[in-house]
């Protein structure tokens, strides 16, 4: 079981986010839904290191605030979920389902605020890193993508 301390408090209402260079910024006007942690091998391609975090947004509630001129979206061409980050240094702010742009998560580390909420499963475990292996904590882990119905 995780103390008290470990779950945020309540979820934040309004979020801003940035990448490394500050070039584009964002903001969040609803609570985030739900995060989860990610090891699949696209992800870690991505970041370059064994783990990302992304936080599922409310239809409609992200924007981008600042520099949208530097953002560069990336399609993987396969069904997966479009990558979208800031072309000068490269820091990645938001992924978003190709078809349906309201379904749209946003990567955790680039926001400024604790949003209050912690990630509720850890998908594409099957992929993990060696050197970074799944937590034996009492979160789901799921093999493949998750199941946001299954967890939320
Ligand atoms: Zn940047
Ligand atoms: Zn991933």
């Amino acid at each position: 079981m995780s103390s008290p301390a470990d779950q945020g408090s309540e979820p934040v209402g309004h979020l801003t986010g940035k990448c490394a260079c500050g070039k584009v910024s964002f903001e969040v006007n609803q609570p985030l839904i739900g995060a989860a942690y990610c090891y699949c091998k696209r992800c870690q391609r991505r970041t370059g290191t064994g783990v990302s975090v992304t936080g599922l947004t409310q239809p409609g509630s992200f924007t981008i605030t600042e520099g949208v001129e530097s953002v560069h979206g990336y399609e993987p061409g396969d069904g997966g979920f479009d990558k979208y980050f800031c072309e000068e240094c490269g820091g990645h702010l938001y992924t978003s389902h190709p078809e349906n742009p309201d379904i749209l998560a946003i990567r955790m580390g680039a926001l400024d605020q604790d949003p209050g909420i912690r990630p509720l499963a850890h998908q594409f475990t099957d992929y993990a890193a060696p050197w970074f292996p799944v937590p034996d904590d009492d979160l789901p882990k799921f093999p493949e993508r998750l199941d946001w119905s299954q967890v939320l």
